[in-house]
C-alpha cells in the first residue's frame, strides 16, 4: 500500500489525508522523502552543465518539496496533539534532519555552484526577488558552515547534531513536567475562586481523571486561579510548581540542557569566525548587534523597573491591610493586583467574561480583516487532525486564499503557548500554491454544551496569532524560502502585534462583544473601563518580558556560563530585579530559548517589534480611520504579501516613510 503521506493528496484544497494518516506512515514516509531529497540535490550538485541560477536556485528550492510537505504536518501533530509515539518519532528525527543538512551545508560541490552562480548574477537577468533569494540562499550556506573545513567542519557538524538532541529533549521535558503536574482542590481550596474558573478547573479535572476540580500548569488556568485564588498557601504551591517546570530534578530536569546547549551554541559560533553567539545570530535580524538590542531592552528597563517598584508598595500595602504579613511575593502580585484593578477601573474579570465568547471572538478577526482587505472566510467541513480543530475558507472577490484552521483549547497533548504555523506555505514557483495556516492557541476548553470565554488577554492572542495568519495568506512571492513569515526574527513579530490593535478599536467590541447568555452588547461604560485599563500593570509585565530577554541576551553574549541557573541570578541582581516580579519564563522552562534557535538571543525581537507596531498602527489613526483603505493597501502591499523577498527595514521604510522611535511603545504601555 503506497503510504499516503508520499502520495498526491487528492483531497479538497489538497489538504492532508489526515483520517488515512497513521503515526506509523510517519517514519517511513520521512527516510523516502529525505532520500529523494538527497537524490534531488546530488543530481544539482553533479550536474556538469555551468551553474545557472534555475538550474541550481530554482531547482534546490524544489529539491525538498515532499520532505518539507511530510516534516510539516507531523511537526504541526507534534506540538499540538503530541503523544508518546510522536515523542518517540520526534527523538528519532532530529538528528536525522540534522545530520540531512549538515550534508546539504557542507557540501563542497553545491556550494560551488551557488557561489558561481552569485558571482556571476549580473549576467542572469534576475528579478529583485531572485536576487534576494540568491543572496540569502548564499549566506544561509556560509553560517551553516560551508566553508568550513577539516576538523572544524567535523566538530560544526557534531555540534549541530547534539544540539538538535538537546532541543528536542528540552521541549520533552517541559511538556512531561507541564502534564505530570496538577493540584486537586476540595471545596474548601476554592475560596475566591469565580464560577469561571470553577468550571475551567472541573474541565481540567475530568481530562485528568481527577474526580473533582483541580489546578494545572495551562496558563488558562493557572494565571486565574493566581488572579483570585484567596488561600495564600495554595497560590504558593502553584505558583512553585509552575516556575519550576524543568527544574524538579529526576529525568526530566533541564538545567544542565541549558548549559550544554549555550556552550555548544558558542562553540559553533566561534567555529564560523563570530565572538560569540549573540554576535552570529543578530547578524540577519534588524537590530544587527548585540549592543542595539540592549540599547532598546535598557530604555524601556528604565522606565518600567520604577513603575513596578510604585505598584509593588501599593499592592504591599493591601496586603498588610488584609492582616498578611510581607514582603510582597511573586504568588501574591496576580491576586493583590487583581483586587486593585476591581477597585481603580471597576473592572473585574468575571463581569468581563460572559461577553468574550470564542466564536464571537473568531468573527471580530475575521470581520477585521474583511474590513482591512477584503478576505472573507466560510467554514469548512473537512477531516482534521483533532475534533477540536475547525476549518474555515478564506477568499477574496470570489478567489481563493487560503485554509486556515483553528486549534484553540488547551489539552494535555499540547505543548504550551500559543503559535501559528504553515501546514503549506504560498510560493508561485512550479505552479501557484495557496498556503494551509494553522492557528494553535490554548483556551480553557468548557464544558459541554457551554459556550467557550476567553479572557480579554486570550482574545488579544487570538488576534495575534491570526495576525500571523494574514502575513502566511496574504503572502505573494515566487518562493518559498522567503514566503510568509520567513522574515528577520525581530520583524516577524509586527503583523501578528499590529494586528492586536484592532481589538482596541471601540467599534469592533461593540459589535462582537456578546453577552454569552443575554446576547447584548458589551455596555459602553464597560468597554471604556476595559480600554482605559489597558495599560494597567504594564510595570509588571514589562518588567517580567524585558527580564527574560536581557537574560536570553546575556546568556549568549560573551563567555557561555558554566551555570545558568547562577548566571541568570547574577544578571538579574545586576538590573535589580524587583523582589516579587520573576522572570516571565525561568530558565529551565524557556522553551524560546532552548527548544530550537529560533528565538535565542532574540527573544528581544518582540519588543523591537513592537516599536513598529505602535507606530504602524499611528498611520491608520493618523489617516483618521482604523481601517483606512489606502493605509491597508500599503500594509499589504509593502509588509504583508512580501513575505522576506526584500529587506526588512525597507519594507518598513517603503510602508511608512520613516523608522519609529521607541517613544510610541513608551507611551502605548503607559510608561511615559
Ligand atoms: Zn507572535
Amino acid at each position: 500500500m503506497t503510504n499516503p503521506l508520499l502520495a498526491a493528496w487528492d483531497t479538497p484544497f489538497k489538504l492532508p489525508p489526515f483520517a488515512e494518516i497513521s503515526d506509523d506512515d510517519f517514519e517511513p514516509a520521512v527516510r523516502e522523502a529525505m532520500a529523494q531529497a538527497r537524490a534531488a540535490i546530488a543530481a544539482i550538485s553533479e550536474n556538469s552543465d555551468a551553474p545557472t541560477f534555475a538550474n541550481t536556485i530554482d531547482t534546490l528550492e524544489q529539491a525538498d518539496e515532499n520532505l518539507g510537505r511530510v516534516l510539516s504536518v507531523f511537526y504541526n501533530l507534534a506540538g499540538a496533539d503530541s503523544s508518546e509515539t510522536r515523542e518517540k518519532l520526534q527523538r528519532v528525527f532530529s538528528p536525522l534532519l540534522a545530520e540531512y543538512s549538515s550534508d546539504i551545508s557542507m557540501n563542497a560541490a553545491l556550494f560551488a555552484r551557488i557561489d558561481s552562480v552569485w558571482n556571476n548574477r549580473k549576467s542572469f537577468d534576475l528579478t529583485d526577488e531572485q536576487l534576494r533569494v540568491l543572496e540569502l540562499t548564499r549566506r544561509g550556506f556560509v553560517r551553516s558552515g560551508a566553508q568550513l573545513s577539516g576538523d572544524a567542519r567535523d566538530q560544526h557538524r557534531a555540534v549541530k547534531a547534539r544540539l538538535a538532541v538537546l532541543g528536542t529533549e528540552f521541549s520533552q521535558n517541559l511538556l512531561a513536567d507541564e502534564r505530570d503536574w496538577f493540584l486537586p482542590l476540595s471545596d474548601d481550596d476554592l475560596a475566591g475562586l469565580p464560577e469561571f474558573v470553577v468550571a475551567t478547573a472541573r474541565a481540567a479535572g475530568v481530562e485528568k481523571k481527577a474526580n473533582g476540580p483541580v489546578v494545572t500548569l495551562s496558563r488558562s488556568l493557572i494565571v486565574p486561579f493566581l488572579q483570585f485564588s484567596e488561600r495564600r498557601d495554595l497560590r504558593q504551591l502553584a505558583y512553585e510548581a509552575w516556575v519550576a517546570r524543568g527544574a524538579n530534578g529526576g529525568k526530566t530536569d533541564n538545567r544542565k540542557i541549558t548549559s550544554e546547549t549555550l556552550k555548544l551554541r558558542e562553540t559553533r559560533a566561534q567555529l564560523l569566525g563570530y565572538d560569540n553567539f549573540a554576535a552570529y545570530k543578530l547578524e540577519t535580524e534588524m537590530a544587527k548587534i548585540p549592543e542595539a538590542v540592549r540599547e532598546l531592552l535598557m530604555s524601556v528597563w528604565d522606565k518600567a523597573k520604577p513603575a513596578a517598584e510604585a505598584d509593588a508598595a501599593i499592592l504591599e500595602s493591601m496586603m498588610l491591610k488584609d492582616g498578611v504579613n510581607g514582603p510582597l511575593e511573586a504568588w501574591d502580585w496576580r491576586y493583590y493586583s487583581e483586587k486593585r484593578r476591581l477597585a481603580e477601573h471597576d473592572l473585574d474579570e468575571a463581569e468581563l467574561k460572559p461577553y468574550f465568547q470564542l466564536d464571537r471572538m473568531i468573527e471580530a478577526s475575521f470581520d477585521c480583516a474583511y474590513r482591512l482587505f477584503g478576505l472573507e472566510a466560510k467554514p469548512l467541513n473537512v477531516p482534521l487532525y483533532h475534533p477540536d480543530c475547525r476549518a474555515w475558507e478564506i477568499s477574496r472577490n470570489g478567489v481563493h486564499v487560503a485554509v486556515f484552521i483553528g486549534d484553540y483549547f488547551a489539552r494535555g497533548s499540547k505543548r504550551s503557548g500559543a503559535w501559528c504555523s504553515a501546514m503549506r506555505s504560498q510560493k508561485k514557483l512550479g505552479g501557484e500554491v495557496r498556503p494551509i495556516v494553522v492557528n494553535v492557541c490554548n483556551f480553557a476548553k468548557p464544558s459541554a454544551g457551554e459556550p467557550a470565554l476567553l479572557s480579554y488577554d486570550d482574545a488579544r492572542t487570538l488576534f495575534h496569532e491570526f495576525g500571523h495568519a494574514l502575513h502566511q495568506m496574504l503572502s505573494d512571492v515566487t518562493y518559498e524560502s522567503v514566503s510568509g513569515t520567513s522574515v528577520s526574527r525581530d520583524f516577524v513579530e509586527l503583523p501578528s502585534q499590529l494586528f492586536e490593535h484592532w481589538l482596541e478599536v471601540p467599534e469592533v467590541l461593540e459589535k462582537h462583544a456578546l453577552h454569552a447568555v443575554t446576547g447584548a452588547p458589551i455596555p459602553r461604560a464597560l468597554l471604556d473601563r476595559l480600554l482605559a485599563a489597558q495599560t494597567y500593570n504594564m510595570g509588571f509585565s514589562t518588567v517580567e518580558y524585558v527580564a527574560s530577554a536581557l537574560v536570553d541576551l546575556d546568556f549568549h553574549n560573551g563567555d557561555a556560563p558554566v551555570d545558568t541557573m547562577a548566571r541568570q541570578d547574577e544578571i538579574l541582581a545586576s538590573i535589580g530585579m524587583p523582589h516579587a516580579i520573576r522572570m516571565r519564563h525561568a530558565t529551565p522552562g524557556f522553551a524560546h530559548v532552548f527548544s530550537g534557535d529560533g528565538y535565542s538571543s532574540a527573544y528581544y525581537s518582540y519588543m523591537w517589534s513592537e516599536v513598529m507596531d505602535a507606530d504602524a498602527f499611528l498611520a491608520f489613526e493618523e489617516a483618521g480611520d482604523p481601517f483606512d483603505s489606502e493605509t491597508a493597501k500599503r500594509l499589504e502591499k509593502f509588509i504583508l504579501s512580501t513575505g522576506g523577498s526584500q529587506d526588512s527595514e525597507e519594507l518598513y521604510l517603503q510602508f511608512r516613510g520613516r523608522m519609529p522611535k521607541v517613544d510610541a511603545l513608551l507611551k502605548g504601555r503607559g510608561l511615559v
